[in-house]
């Protein structure tokens, strides 16, 4: 391997800058020629590829977003799409692809890799941490925290109104956001997909609360929730808080932005490091990621499959305290 494309794609996630620093700076550590992918698959398509120098990827680190830019491609999906993708890498002697990005960026990178032999190792860029192979992914530490941060603002004024917010975090159909939000929180209740809550229940919890005189009541609601996102839950709980004046906060791409946390920024950069040397090793068609600590090469087909959720251990201990 000489020559490595780096693209980010799907949605944005803070920390996606680092993963591509490392990624860069570790190709320089080998002596290899590393390109920008510039938009995703879409830039891959329209030749939007540049070669990288030292300068290009200098105080990127602690920036949110991607430098690279990010798209979604529809012309990606189509043979035709990829077939010219394919030439444009060849037009630049690229031999090897570095994709950050969600579940579906990777599954992009796999039928990539099927058709024309383009070796290439995925990296976990996503806030909603729904990949296998990896105890987090990059950008999720962030989202937690921007989450927790807006919600303890959210707090102050609940508690000086003595209302009852209910306030929605991101996720898609993951509750791994949430769950973290409502722990860190110290919510009145979490609502995450992979466990339904009849809302009698949530009824029942937010009355009992009520009687303990609890300041605040925060209710934290997953945005892919099997019983509906925040305003729908919030407008079929206010018959029966007739007493509660009741407020619905969605949160929102707020949580996509910011400068990485140290976490994040680790994790990227031992990703960006791991996805250079797992390419020179011959590691391909496979997910970088961190299990206990350790770098793990995860085949992207078993990576992508949805079979990661929210610690049954996690959802226990947010509802002992929440009770
Ligand atoms: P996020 O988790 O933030 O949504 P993602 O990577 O899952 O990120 P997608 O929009 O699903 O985001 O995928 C990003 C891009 O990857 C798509 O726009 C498309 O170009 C490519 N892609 C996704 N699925 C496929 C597929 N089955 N075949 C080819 N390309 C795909």
């Amino acid at each position: 391997i000489k020559k490595i494309g780096v693209l980010t794609s799907g949605g944005d996630a803070p920390g996606m800058n680092a993963a591509i620093r490392a990624t860069v700076r570790a190709g320089f550590y080998y002596n290899l020629e590393m390109y920008g992918i510039y938009r995703g698959y879409e830039g891959m398509i329209n030749d939007e590829i540049k070669k990288l120098e030292s300068k290009n990827i200098a105080h990127v680190l602690e920036r949110g977003g991607t430098f690279l830019k990010s798209a979604r491609s529809a012309e990606f999906r189509t043979q035709e799409g990829r077939q010219k993708a394919y030439n444009n890498l060849k037009k630049h002697g690229i031999d090897a692809l570095v994709v950050i990005g969600g579940d579906g960026s990777l599954t992009g990178a796999h039928l990539f890799f099927q058709e024309f032999g383009i070796p290439a190792i995925g990296l976990p860029g996503t806030i909603d941490n729904d990949l296998s192979g990896t105890d987090s992914t990059i950008g999720f530490d962030t989202a937690c925290n921007t989450a927790i941060q807006a919600i303890d603002k959210i707090r102050d004024t609940a508690t000086s109104h003595d209302r009852l917010f209910f306030v929605e975090v991101m996720g898609r159909d993951a509750g791994f956001i949430a769950i973290n939000a409502g722990i860190g929180s110290a919510a009145a209740a979490t609502l995450i997909p992979e466990k339904k809550m009849p809302i009698e229940r949530l009824v029942e919890r937010l009355k009992a609360r009520t009687k303990a005189l609890k300041q605040s009541n925060i209710v934290i609601v997953a945005e892919g929730g099997k019983s509906g996102g925040a305003a729908e839950i919030a407008s079929k709980i206010k018959k029966q808080l007739p007493y509660y004046d009741i407020k619905v906060t969605i949160l929102g791409h707020l949580q996509r932005g910011g400068s990485p946390t140290s976490f994040d920024r680790v994790l990227a950069s031992k990703l960006g490091v791991a996805a250079v040397e797992g390419l020179m090793q011959g590691k391909y068609d496979v997910m970088a990621g961190v299990i206990n600590n350790k770098i793990v090469f995860t085949p992207i087909t078993k990576a992508i499959v949805d079979d990661k959720e929210v610690d049954e251990d996690d959802f226990r201990i947010a509802k002992i305290l929440s009770t």
